[in-house]
Protein backbone atom coordinates (compact mmCIF):
# COMPACT_ATOMS: atom_id res chain seq x y z
CA UNK A 1 0.00 0.00 0.00
CA UNK A 2 1.37 3.43 -0.35
CA UNK A 3 0.00 6.90 0.25
CA UNK A 4 0.70 10.63 -1.28
CA UNK A 5 -0.14 13.33 1.07
CA UNK A 6 -0.04 17.34 0.91
CA UNK A 7 0.91 19.12 3.79
CA UNK A 8 -2.05 21.96 4.64
CA UNK A 9 -3.48 24.05 7.16
CA UNK A 10 -6.56 22.39 8.98
CA UNK A 11 -8.36 24.62 10.78
CA UNK A 12 -10.18 22.58 13.11
CA UNK A 13 -7.01 21.76 14.18
CA UNK A 14 -5.09 25.03 13.41
CA UNK A 15 -2.34 23.55 12.54
CA UNK A 16 -0.17 21.88 9.44
CA UNK A 17 -1.00 18.50 8.83
CA UNK A 18 -0.22 15.56 6.32
CA UNK A 19 -3.49 15.44 4.70
CA UNK A 20 -3.88 12.17 2.66
CA UNK A 21 -4.50 12.22 -0.94
CA UNK A 22 -4.14 9.78 -2.79
CA UNK A 23 -3.78 5.68 -1.95
CA UNK A 24 -2.86 2.70 -4.02
CA UNK A 25 -2.38 -0.67 -3.33
CA UNK A 26 -2.74 -4.00 -4.42
CA UNK A 27 -3.34 -7.59 -2.47
CA UNK A 28 -0.86 -10.80 -3.06
CA UNK A 29 -1.30 -14.30 -2.57
CA UNK A 30 1.62 -15.54 -0.63
CA UNK A 31 4.04 -15.58 -3.73
CA UNK A 32 3.36 -11.93 -4.60
CA UNK A 33 1.42 -12.12 -6.96
CA UNK A 34 -1.20 -9.97 -7.57
CA UNK A 35 -4.45 -10.89 -7.04
CA UNK A 36 -6.22 -7.53 -6.26
CA UNK A 37 -6.31 -3.57 -6.92
CA UNK A 38 -7.10 -0.55 -5.09
CA UNK A 39 -6.92 2.83 -5.91
CA UNK A 40 -8.50 6.03 -4.66
CA UNK A 41 -7.67 9.62 -4.66
CA UNK A 42 -9.35 11.24 -1.90
CA UNK A 43 -11.48 14.39 -1.59
CA UNK A 44 -10.04 16.94 1.16
CA UNK A 45 -12.13 18.83 3.38
CA UNK A 46 -12.90 22.72 2.88
CA UNK A 47 -10.24 24.92 2.84
CA UNK A 48 -7.77 22.21 1.81
CA UNK A 49 -4.67 23.78 -0.80
CA UNK A 50 -3.04 21.28 -2.80
CA UNK A 51 0.91 22.31 -2.24
CA UNK A 52 2.63 23.12 -5.48
CA UNK A 53 5.36 20.80 -4.83
CA UNK A 54 2.99 18.32 -4.14
CA UNK A 55 1.30 18.87 -7.60
CA UNK A 56 4.55 18.69 -9.14
CA UNK A 57 5.80 15.51 -7.52
CA UNK A 58 2.66 13.56 -7.94
CA UNK A 59 0.80 14.77 -10.87
CA UNK A 60 -2.18 14.88 -8.94
CA UNK A 61 -4.42 18.26 -9.21
CA UNK A 62 -7.40 19.63 -7.58
CA UNK A 63 -9.37 18.11 -9.93
CA UNK A 64 -8.45 14.44 -9.74
CA UNK A 65 -8.87 15.29 -5.73
CA UNK A 66 -12.29 17.20 -6.06
CA UNK A 67 -13.81 14.12 -8.29
CA UNK A 68 -12.17 11.64 -5.59
CA UNK A 69 -13.75 10.19 -2.61
CA UNK A 70 -14.32 11.69 0.98
CA UNK A 71 -11.34 10.51 3.54
CA UNK A 72 -14.19 8.45 5.95
CA UNK A 73 -15.44 6.57 2.44
CA UNK A 74 -11.55 6.02 1.37
CA UNK A 75 -11.33 4.23 5.19
CA UNK A 76 -14.59 2.05 4.42
CA UNK A 77 -13.71 1.01 1.26
CA UNK A 78 -9.97 -0.21 2.56
CA UNK A 79 -11.79 -1.79 5.85
CA UNK A 80 -13.96 -3.94 2.49
CA UNK A 81 -10.54 -4.45 0.87
CA UNK A 82 -8.20 -5.32 3.49
CA UNK A 83 -9.00 -9.19 5.56
CA UNK A 84 -8.85 -8.71 8.99
CA UNK A 85 -5.72 -11.41 8.91
CA UNK A 86 -3.46 -9.60 6.28
CA UNK A 87 -0.54 -8.00 6.80
CA UNK A 88 -0.20 -4.67 5.02
CA UNK A 89 3.33 -3.47 3.11
CA UNK A 90 4.46 -0.33 3.47
CA UNK A 91 7.28 1.77 1.61
CA UNK A 92 8.84 3.40 5.38
CA UNK A 93 6.72 4.25 8.60
CA UNK A 94 5.38 7.69 7.75
CA UNK A 95 2.27 6.54 5.53
CA UNK A 96 0.85 4.51 8.23
CA UNK A 97 1.65 7.49 10.57
CA UNK A 98 -0.29 9.69 7.85
CA UNK A 99 -3.04 7.33 8.16
CA UNK A 100 -2.97 7.15 11.72
CA UNK A 101 -3.05 10.91 12.36
CA UNK A 102 -5.53 11.00 9.51
CA UNK A 103 -7.96 8.47 11.01
CA UNK A 104 -7.57 10.55 14.60
CA UNK A 105 -8.33 14.31 13.19
CA UNK A 106 -10.75 13.40 10.60
CA UNK A 107 -12.64 10.05 11.56
CA UNK A 108 -12.26 10.13 15.55
CA UNK A 109 -10.72 6.95 15.36
CA UNK A 110 -7.86 5.56 18.49
CA UNK A 111 -6.58 3.31 15.48
CA UNK A 112 -6.32 2.83 11.82
CA UNK A 113 -8.68 0.13 11.34
CA UNK A 114 -7.99 -1.90 8.20
CA UNK A 115 -4.48 -2.33 9.45
CA UNK A 116 -3.87 -4.81 12.09
CA UNK A 117 -0.26 -5.83 11.38
CA UNK A 118 2.10 -4.37 9.13
CA UNK A 119 5.63 -4.81 7.47
CA UNK A 120 8.10 -1.50 6.61
CA UNK A 121 9.54 -2.64 3.61
CA UNK A 122 12.16 0.05 3.47
CA UNK A 123 13.40 -1.11 6.79
CA UNK A 124 13.19 -4.78 5.66
CA UNK A 125 14.78 -3.70 2.02
CA UNK A 126 17.56 -1.74 3.92
CA UNK A 127 18.32 -4.30 6.43
CA UNK A 128 18.80 -7.00 3.53
CA UNK A 129 20.91 -5.59 1.41
CA UNK A 130 22.86 -3.95 4.34
CA UNK A 131 22.50 0.00 3.89
CA UNK A 132 23.33 1.84 7.07
CA UNK A 133 20.00 3.73 8.62
CA UNK A 134 21.53 7.40 7.71
CA UNK A 135 21.67 5.85 3.59
CA UNK A 136 18.42 5.01 3.12
CA UNK A 137 17.45 4.69 -0.57
CA UNK A 138 14.21 6.30 -2.33
CA UNK A 139 12.11 3.04 -3.36
CA UNK A 140 13.50 4.22 -6.93
CA UNK A 141 16.70 3.84 -6.41
CA UNK A 142 16.15 0.73 -4.59
CA UNK A 143 14.00 -0.79 -7.36
CA UNK A 144 16.96 0.62 -9.84
CA UNK A 145 19.80 -1.12 -7.30
CA UNK A 146 17.69 -4.25 -7.73
CA UNK A 147 17.40 -3.90 -11.28
CA UNK A 148 13.58 -4.61 -11.19
CA UNK A 149 11.39 -4.03 -14.04
CA UNK A 150 9.95 -0.44 -13.69
CA UNK A 151 8.39 0.55 -16.91
CA UNK A 152 5.34 1.69 -17.14
CA UNK A 153 5.75 2.77 -13.53
CA UNK A 154 5.66 6.68 -12.39
CA UNK A 155 7.49 7.24 -8.82
CA UNK A 156 5.06 9.19 -6.36
CA UNK A 157 2.11 7.72 -7.89
CA UNK A 158 0.08 6.41 -4.91
CA UNK A 159 -0.99 3.00 -7.16
CA UNK A 160 2.56 2.40 -9.00
CA UNK A 161 4.80 2.75 -5.94
CA UNK A 162 2.80 0.24 -4.19
CA UNK A 163 3.38 -2.11 -7.33
CA UNK A 164 6.91 -0.48 -7.43
CA UNK A 165 7.30 -1.42 -3.56
CA UNK A 166 5.94 -4.93 -3.88
CA UNK A 167 8.81 -5.81 -6.61
CA UNK A 168 11.59 -4.82 -4.82
CA UNK A 169 10.43 -6.25 -1.80
CA UNK A 170 9.64 -9.79 -3.95
CA UNK A 171 12.73 -9.74 -5.44
CA UNK A 172 14.24 -9.62 -1.65
CA UNK A 173 12.13 -11.89 0.27
CA UNK A 174 10.34 -14.47 -1.70
CA UNK A 175 10.38 -18.19 -0.17
CA UNK A 176 11.29 -16.25 2.60
CA UNK A 177 10.04 -15.68 6.22
CA UNK A 178 9.45 -11.87 6.99
CA UNK A 179 7.17 -12.60 10.15
CA UNK A 180 10.26 -10.93 11.81
CA UNK A 181 9.43 -7.54 10.12
CA UNK A 182 6.02 -7.62 10.99
CA UNK A 183 4.88 -5.40 13.69
CA UNK A 184 1.36 -5.81 15.36
CA UNK A 185 -0.68 -3.47 15.79
CA UNK A 186 -1.90 -3.59 19.04
CA UNK A 187 -2.70 -1.49 22.01
CA UNK A 188 1.32 -1.41 22.89
CA UNK A 189 1.61 -0.15 19.57
CA UNK A 190 -0.57 2.91 19.63
CA UNK A 191 0.50 3.81 23.38
CA UNK A 192 4.41 3.55 22.40
CA UNK A 193 3.13 6.03 19.49
CA UNK A 194 0.81 8.24 21.36
CA UNK A 195 3.67 8.53 24.04
CA UNK A 196 5.05 12.32 24.39
CA UNK A 197 8.64 12.16 25.15
CA UNK A 198 9.66 14.96 27.35
CA UNK A 199 12.83 16.08 29.41
CA UNK A 200 12.99 16.33 33.17
CA UNK A 201 14.44 20.06 34.62
CA UNK A 202 13.75 19.04 38.28
CA UNK A 203 16.91 18.27 39.87
CA UNK A 204 14.89 16.71 42.88
CA UNK A 205 12.61 14.89 40.83
CA UNK A 206 12.04 11.90 42.65
CA UNK A 207 12.60 9.15 39.49
CA UNK A 208 16.26 10.58 39.27
CA UNK A 209 17.95 7.98 42.14
CA UNK A 210 20.06 4.98 41.88
CA UNK A 211 21.40 3.94 38.75
CA UNK A 212 20.21 6.49 36.72
CA UNK A 213 22.18 9.17 38.86
CA UNK A 214 25.24 6.24 39.68
CA UNK A 215 28.35 7.60 37.38
CA UNK A 216 31.44 5.66 36.80
CA UNK A 217 34.61 6.48 36.72
CA UNK A 218 35.87 6.72 32.77
CA UNK A 219 39.41 5.73 33.73
CA UNK A 220 38.79 3.30 36.61
CA UNK A 221 35.23 2.04 36.72
CA UNK A 222 34.80 2.85 40.27
CA UNK A 223 31.70 4.65 41.12
CA UNK A 224 31.99 8.09 41.72
CA UNK A 225 30.80 10.36 44.53
CA UNK A 226 29.02 13.66 43.99
CA UNK A 227 30.13 16.12 45.96
CA UNK A 228 27.51 19.07 45.77
CA UNK A 229 23.98 19.22 44.63
CA UNK A 230 22.62 18.52 41.39
CA UNK A 231 22.49 22.00 39.43
CA UNK A 232 20.47 22.18 36.15
CA UNK A 233 20.16 24.76 33.29
CA UNK A 234 16.99 23.83 31.78
CA UNK A 235 16.99 20.40 31.22
CA UNK A 236 21.14 20.05 31.54
CA UNK A 237 21.99 18.80 35.22
CA UNK A 238 25.29 18.68 35.83
CA UNK A 239 27.73 18.26 39.38
CA UNK A 240 31.19 17.80 40.51
CA UNK A 241 32.01 13.91 41.02
CA UNK A 242 35.06 12.84 42.86
CA UNK A 243 36.61 9.31 42.05
CA UNK A 244 37.45 7.85 45.47
CA UNK A 245 39.70 5.47 43.88
CA UNK A 246 42.12 7.58 41.67
CA UNK A 247 41.23 10.75 43.64
CA UNK A 248 40.22 12.73 40.42
CA UNK A 249 37.75 15.05 40.17
CA UNK A 250 34.87 15.07 37.22
CA UNK A 251 32.33 17.40 35.38
CA UNK A 252 29.66 15.33 34.99
CA UNK A 253 26.58 16.43 32.86
CA UNK A 254 23.56 14.89 32.18
CA UNK A 255 19.77 15.04 30.55
CA UNK A 256 17.39 12.62 31.46
CA UNK A 257 14.21 11.97 28.78
CA UNK A 258 11.45 10.31 30.32
CA UNK A 259 10.36 7.37 27.46
CA UNK A 260 7.56 5.12 26.62
CA UNK A 261 10.19 2.17 27.91
CA UNK A 262 11.29 4.89 31.11
CA UNK A 263 14.03 7.55 31.85
CA UNK A 264 16.85 7.60 29.99
CA UNK A 265 19.92 9.43 30.57
CA UNK A 266 22.41 11.19 28.16
CA UNK A 267 25.65 11.67 30.35
CA UNK A 268 29.18 13.76 29.25
CA UNK A 269 31.62 13.66 31.74
CA UNK A 270 35.29 15.60 31.57
CA UNK A 271 37.73 15.91 34.34
CA UNK A 272 36.99 19.08 36.18
CA UNK A 273 40.55 20.74 35.49
CA UNK A 274 39.64 20.63 31.67
CA UNK A 275 36.14 21.49 32.61
CA UNK A 276 36.77 24.77 34.57
CA UNK A 277 39.82 25.89 32.04
CA UNK A 278 37.40 25.68 29.57
CA UNK A 279 34.38 27.55 31.29
CA UNK A 280 36.88 29.94 31.42
ZN1 LIG B 1 38.78 6.54 39.01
Amino acid sequence: MDLEWSNAYVASEKRLMNVAISVGAVKTDEQFNIIDRFSAYIKPGRGFRLRKDVKNLTGITEEQLSNGISFSDTVKALCRFVDEEDTLLFWGGSDMAVLDENCRVFLGLDRVPFVNRYIDMLKACDEKLEIPGNHQLSLADTAKLLQVDIDGLSAHDAFDDSIMALKCFKKLFINEDTSRYVIECDSEYYARKRFQKYKISDCNDPRLKGDLVMVRCPSCRATLQRTEKLHSNGCNMFARHHCPSCGEDFFVGMVFTVTYDGVKRHISIRPWKNAVKNDE
